[in-house]
């Protein structure tokens, strides 16, 4: 889903945008938008550029095939409003080279995560259902909180009076997503936890309905600052599949970014040409500093080149598009229990990663206070071999950090690290990672047995 805090960002800077004074490009009637600084464009014809940018997104990849269900990610803000109906214009008979694919809309409210009230909630809802109907597309509005239950059960009933109640019934739900949140000290990992958790939520929904495509509103805009938020956050390796048109990181559920070619700047154009009106919600950096989170920071830095120096906008979007990992994608356990990307933490031992851990490695041995399993120890909460050998805490029956760290890439564990608890961690990922903790212990004792695998 579309970043809600680069719409509020990205809000067209002046009026005078839209009576530019100069002559259409293609056609030499009046101009009414400027899109780069020398790209000047009649309504018509500005029109016509972003419904052609579209198919023609569709047309290279060639991945969404005539009769195939998506799921379209909404979230209310500039980009996915511009997509909703682009989708609805593409799928129109008015269209020349007809799109056929039938859409699922969906609207996550994420209201918990920023504590807002339930009327507050149900009027986001209500507005959404109300654009959604007017798409007569079928949809479904959940909330966020859902993604802590262990399985996802929605209702095909998308009355809002149902929501209502799902609300008061999730309500211990919304507290755990809180406390998880909580449990991270900083913006940046917050915010970082809240878009896995997100994709996860998509991902499970999408499973639900076996559709399998999710359509997601990412700009150029917003992947340039997604591309440098993600380096600066150790998650240089999984860039390329974040910039990508077509994301597989999940085997089951492909994740697609039709708007990829579009500036944040057109999408909010193409609306106010349209009269679409977004319904932009506030987010957890909302009215914070520009340096809150490392995403917020990104942001604001790609707006300020956006509006001074259009091109090194596309120059950074372009850069990232031309890097690629060479992740093996095949093993069943190298994917990361939180964000589902391939781990990226099988480096060399000089890489910055394994100098991390030998330093985490020598810190942990010496922390006072934390005991330690001994041979002495005859403590039930001790692993069980009860003679050292596994130089870790005492085990309290449940994952705790040490567990979960091998299993996760290198972003996801700078994560859990600054995690005071990992109690509210959603029960899936817990599963996940037990399940992958056995067949590892059965992998080694049985090791010797094997013959060697060339
Ligand atoms: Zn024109
Ligand atoms: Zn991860």
């Amino acid at each position: 889903m579309c970043s809600i805090q680069e719409d509020d960002q990205f809000r067209l800077e002046s009026k005078s945008e839209l009576n530019t004074g100069r002559v259409c490009m293609k056609c030499q009637n009046l101009a009414v938008v400027v899109i780069r600084v020398n790209d000047a464009f009649c309504r018509e014809c500005f029109l016509k550029y972003c419904t052609h940018k579209f198919r023609s997104a569709f047309g290279k990849s060639k991945l969404i095939r005539d009769g195939d269900a998506v799921l379209v990610a909404v979230s209310g803000g500039q980009a996915t409003t511009a997509l909703v109906h682009l989708i609805q214009e593409g799928l129109s008979c008015r269209a020349q080279k007809k799109l056929r694919f039938n859409p699922t809309l969906v609207y996550i409210d994420e209201g918990a995560v920023i504590n807002e009230s339930r009327e507050e909630r149900l009027k986001v809802c209500s507005k959404m259902a109300a654009l959604f109907k007017a798409t007569s597309f079928p949809f479904h509005i959940i909330p966020f909180e859902k993604v802590m239950k262990e399985s996802l059960r929605y209702d095909s009933d998308s009355s809002l009076a149902g929501y209502m109640e799902s609300l008061t019934l999730e309500n211990s739900l919304a507290n755990q997503l809180r406390d998880l949140l909580d449990s991270t000290s900083s913006l940046t990992a917050k915010e970082n936890l809240q878009s896995i958790l997100r994709r996860r939520l998509l991902i499970s929904l999408a499973e639900k309905l076996s559709i399998s495509k999710v359509m997601t509103g990412e700009t150029s805009t917003h992947l340039a600052s997604q591309l440098l938020s993600s380096i600066s956050q150790g998650r240089g390796k999984h860039v390329s599949d974040e910039m990508s048109f077509s994301d597989g990181r999940n085997q089951a559920v492909m994740f697609v970014r039709p708007l990829r070619e579009f500036s944040s700047k057109e999408t909010a154009l193409y609306n106010r040409m349209m009269s679409l009106e977004p319904c932009i919600q506030p987010t957890l950096t909302t009215k914070t500093g520009l340096g809150s989170s490392i995403d917020r920071l990104t942001q604001s830095f790609v707006a300020t080149l956006q509006a001074g120096f259009p091109s090194t906008v596309s120059t950074i979007f372009r850069t990232g598009e031309k890097l690629s990992s060479e992740l093996d994608k095949n093993k069943e356990d190298d994917f990361c229990i939180m964000c589902q990307s391939v781990l990226d933490t099988d480096t060399p031992e000089s890489s910055a990663l394994s100098a991390t851990l030998f330093s985490q490695k020598l810190s942990s041995v010496a922390v006072p206070g934390e005991k330690m399993c001994k041979e002495t120890s005859g403590e039930e909460n001790c692993c069980g071999e009860g003679d050292g050998s596994c130089k870790s805490t005492n085990k309290t029956g449940s994952l705790d950090k040490e567990d979960l760290l091998p299993l996760s890439c290198y972003g996801c564990r700078l994560i859990l690290r600054e995690m005071s608890s990992t109690t509210c961690i959603p029960g899936n990922i817990i599963q996940e990672a037990e399940k992958r903790i056995r067949r590892s212990a059965m992998k080694s004792s049985i090791q010797g047995y094997l013959l060697e695998d060339e």
